[in-house]
């Protein structure tokens, strides 16, 4: 059978290494860490810097498609590996999502709304942007953010010189607050021949700027429920993307508004492993190496549960529910805020 590369070895990595070999594919993760929960799972690890170009093209030459679970990755990494072999999704939504400047300005042009937002590389573009777009908002680095971190929430004017100067000196945005009822996410795919399926839409609630929970359906109209895969589609296609996307919303009374794109599988998604026949991880494979896609529909209402840092200490008891999947990454330390599971739970 043919290769899958995957970029990082994460527990995204290691579920997509699952899916990929119940349909028939080796995986070879490459991933600078030591003991990646994908590596007990894919066939070959390459446990390297990205900076290490042999490592990179001998990686690369064994590979029929790459993809990755990781934004980060250097561009010069990533043109080493495509001069090879086809990266997907394409470089373009790499490039785009890896900055919230870029991502937020995209979406813009796309003609779907986002908070108001500013670019903020100094002191005096701050004070300008307070004055547009006020209090409250939040302070967001624009790169290498994730669960909530690299962002300080600004109740008033007073609170933002000391909030960049806690950035050191990286790139920033400035967003307005979004007054928000709830959180959802779209997952949706692409595939080779333009194809499009959505996942219903997963309602999320976070706790310290992490996911805790994803409850589909969420508490959306029908109207609502059409605009967010629209939403989705447009996203895709604007990208000419290849793969599993994740886009997450706001619902406010004025309508859906887009908060940021994750261009991988998405954790908000991990609730169709067993609520759909095919699931995001299945979909993101069969996208990539040019399957026709399943269709997203969903056989039942599922309640998808992280578990983080000492979550873990409920295993048993989790194990002993009905209508209860356990899924567990492998990850040999447990610390706080650590994703070292989830579980999806059946409820109707
Ligand atoms: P992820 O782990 O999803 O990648 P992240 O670190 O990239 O998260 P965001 O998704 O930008 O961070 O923000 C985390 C959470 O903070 C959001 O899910 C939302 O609850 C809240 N939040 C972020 N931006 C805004 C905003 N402009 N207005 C209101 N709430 C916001
Ligand atoms: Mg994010
Ligand atoms: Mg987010």
């Amino acid at each position: 059978g043919s290769t899958i590369g995957i970029l990082g070895g994460g527990q995204l990595g290691r579920m997509l290494s699952v899916a990929a070999a119940r349909l028939g594919y080796r995986c070879h993760i490459y991933e600078p860490g030591a003991a990646p929960p994908a590596g007990q799972v894919a066939e070959r690890v390459t446990t390297a810097p990205y900076e290490n170009e042999a490592a990179l093209r001998a990686f690369a030459e064994g590979c029929d498609v790459v993809t990755f679970e990781f934004e980060n990755v250097p561009t010069a990494a990533l043109d080493l590996i495509e001069a090879q072999v086809p990266i997907r999704p394409g470089r373009e939504a790499l490039r785009i999502s890896q900055d919230r400047l870029t991502e937020k300005t995209f979406l813009q042009e796309l003609g779907l709304t986002v908070a108001p937002f500013a670019d903020i590389p100094d002191r005096a573009a701050l004070d300008a942007a307070l004055d547009n777009i006020g209090a409250p908002s939040i302070l967001k680095t624009r790169r290498f953010g994730y669960d909530g971190k690299g962002q300080a929430r600004l109740q008033s004017a007073e609170d933002a010189h000391p909030a960049l100067a806690d950035m050191n000196g990286a790139p920033a945005i400035l967003e307005g607050f979004v007054d928000f009822s709830h959180e959802v996410s779209v997952i949706a795919a692409r595939g080779t021949t333009g194809e499009v399926a959505c996942f219903d839409p997963g309602e999320n609630v976070h706790r310290e700027g992490i996911l805790r929970t994803t409850t589909v359906p969420a508490r959306l109209s029908p109207a609502q429920r059409t605009d967010a895969v629209l939403i989705a589609a447009k996203i895709l296609n604007a990208l000419d993307y290849v793969g599993v996307l994740g886009v997450e919303l706001f619902v406010t009374a004025q309508g859906l508004v887009v908060n940021e794109i994750a261009p991988r599988v998405h954790n908000s998604g991990h609730w169709t492993q067993n609520g759909c026949t095919v699931d995001q991880f299945e979909q993101h494979i069969r996208a990539i190496t040019g399957w026709p896609l399943g269709d997203g529909a969903r056989h039942a209402d599922v309640t998808m549960e992280n578990l983080i840092g000492d979550d873990m200490d409920r295993v048993p008891e989790l194990a002993k529910e009905k209508d209860c999947a356990i899924h567990l990454y492998g990850k040999a330390e447990t610390k706080p805020g650590r994703k070292m599971g989830h579980v999806n739970r059946i409820t109707s």
